[in-house]
Order: structure tokens, then sequence, then C-alpha cells
């Protein structure tokens, strides 16, 4: 599932392609990308329309234009937008049953959209929606400013939810997932089955270094590729430290990764380096305890 780094490679390529290009045609294959509204409807408002910028909050790819409207993606399981440069010509895409939607640009190139488990979403928004969709969904970029140990503190106090599950919350951590957040408490060296109140601030300000940490090196590896065909460049796969790791060694101390279920969702972590301790007894980070 794509999470912040994969979402941002995608906005990434996307970008040249799409800054500066009119619409001139949309089609829009499958009527669940833009339910509760008629696939036709949604493609004729956005005939015309001209992209100012493509951005990126959380996991939610924005494509706003210059009338002050905005389409907003989520590519929730499988989704992923493909435009090739030099085989992008009209009418040139190769047949593929998951496409959900093309978009035609006034150059004549395409850019397919497409979903193999069909969970995605589009969403166009008028003039004044999009902030304030966003509000309610999305807390803060954890890369950016308002992403402070304090604030992070602020959002798992009193919570007796596992910190897996806290850190989950889109609210909490914008963009991220399954992935990086295991990845994240590895490298802060936390349990993901502590309750996420109980947390010093030190270890708040361990978790919010290893959050922004992980989600950097996603983003610098163009995020991870899992096969499912959505990004077909990634490397992050390559390095995981825990993630699909369950029974290998820890990179870190050699103890066998484990696996269990937080939440819902399958969940890995050393059960040594990264062992519940209340925060004044924990070991400091030049004492691991990979000796044991
Ligand atoms: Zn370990």
């Amino acid at each position: 599932m794509p999470e912040l780094p994969e979402v941002e490679t995608v906005r990434r390529r996307l970008e040249p392609v799409l800054v500066g290009r009119t619409f001139e045609y949309v089609d829009i294959h499958d009527a669940r990308l833009v339910r509760p509204h008629e696939p036709a409807e949604v493609a004729a408002e956005l005939f015309g329309e001209r992209v100012s910028a493509v951005e990126r909050r959380g996991k939610y790819l924005i494509v706003r234009f210059e009338s002050g409207r905005a389409l907003l993606i989520h590519l929730r399981m499988t989704g992923g937008l493909n435009h090739d440069a030099a085989h992008g010509r009209r009418g040139s895409l190769q047949d593929d049953p998951h496409r959900r939607a093309v978009v035609r640009l006034e150059n004549g190139s395409d850019v397919a959209y497409r979903d193999v488990r069909r969970f995605g979403t589009w969403l166009l928004l008028e003039p004044g929606e999009l902030e304030p969709y966003l509000a309610s969904r999305v807390g803060p970029e954890p890369l950016g400013p308002g992403f402070t140990t304090a604030y992070l503190h602020g959002r798992l106090a009193g919570r007796a939810a596992p910190l897996k599950a806290a850190v989950l919350d889109q609210r909490t951590v914008a963009g991220l997932g399954n992935i990086y957040a295991d990845e994240a408490l590895w490298r802060a060296r936390l349990d993901p089955r502590r309750p996420a109140g109980g947390l010093s601030t030190r270890e708040v300000a361990d978790l919010r270094r290893g959050i922004r940490a992980a989600l950097r090196r996603g983003i610098a590896k163009q995020g991870a590729d899992l096969g499912d065909g959505v990004y077909a460049s990634g490397s992050m796969q390559d390095e995981f430290n825990v993630y699909g790791r369950g029974g290998e060694p820890c990179r870190r101390c050699g103890t066998i990764i484990a696996k269990t279920r937080l939440a819902g969702r399958g969940t890995s972590f050393c059960p040594a380096c990264q062992a519940a301790s209340s925060g004044s007894s924990r070991p400091s980070r030049s004492r691991s305890r990979s000796s044991s």
C-alpha cells in the first residue's frame, strides 16, 4: 500500500508532466473511482482544467488547477499513475485490464491511472474546499515544521491504544502506514505494543526522529516496490529493517524479528532492542541491549 514515500515518488514524477498542462480529455472507466458522482460528469468537469501544481498531503496526491479547483487522489491499496514521456503519445498506451482512467493532455500525451484492487478514489473539489477537507483528516506533515515533539506528545498523551495503532492514525502522523510505522518504531527502539500514552518526552523525541528518518530514507529510495507493479523503480524493500522480516535476524542485535498483530495489522519488531520498558529504566542509545 502506497505510503508517504511512495506517494511523494509519484508526485515527483507527475509534477513535470502535469504542471502547465491542460486536461484535454478525461476517460473514467470505473465508476468506483469517483463514487458517488457519475464518471461522465466528473470527466466533463475536468475538461479544460489547467494544472498549476502537483502537491501531496499525507497519502493524498493533490492536482491543483488554475481555476482554484483541486483533484484529490488517494491511491489506497494499489493505485498508481503512469506517464511514459517517450511512449506516452496518444493511443500508444499498452492494453491494461487494470486501467481505470486516462487523462489526455493538450500536448498529446496520456497519463493513465491503474488500480488492481480498485480502492483508489478521485475527488474533484471546488475552490476553498480542499483545506477544510484535509484539515479534518490529516495532521501535520511529519517532515514539515509543525511535526514537533510537543505536538506528537500531545497527540499520544492519555491514549491506551498500542503505539503502533496510534501512529497509524493519519491525524497524528500524516502519511505513515504499516511499513514505515514498523520501520520508525525499530529506529526509535520502541515496542509497538506499548500504550501510546506511556512514553516519556525523550521517547517521543526518539519516535519523532525515527518516523522522520524512516520516511526520508523511503523517499531517497523512491519508495518500496512490493511486486504489485505500481512502483517499478523503488528499492526501499531491499533495506527494510523489520517490515516483512519476521523470523530473520535483527540488523542491529541479531535477535530473531518477531511478528504479531496490532490494530488488525501485521507488525514486525525486534523483541530485544525494542523491548518494552519504562522511560526511566530504558537503556541509553550508547548502551544498547545488543548483548542480551
Ligand atoms: Zn534488535
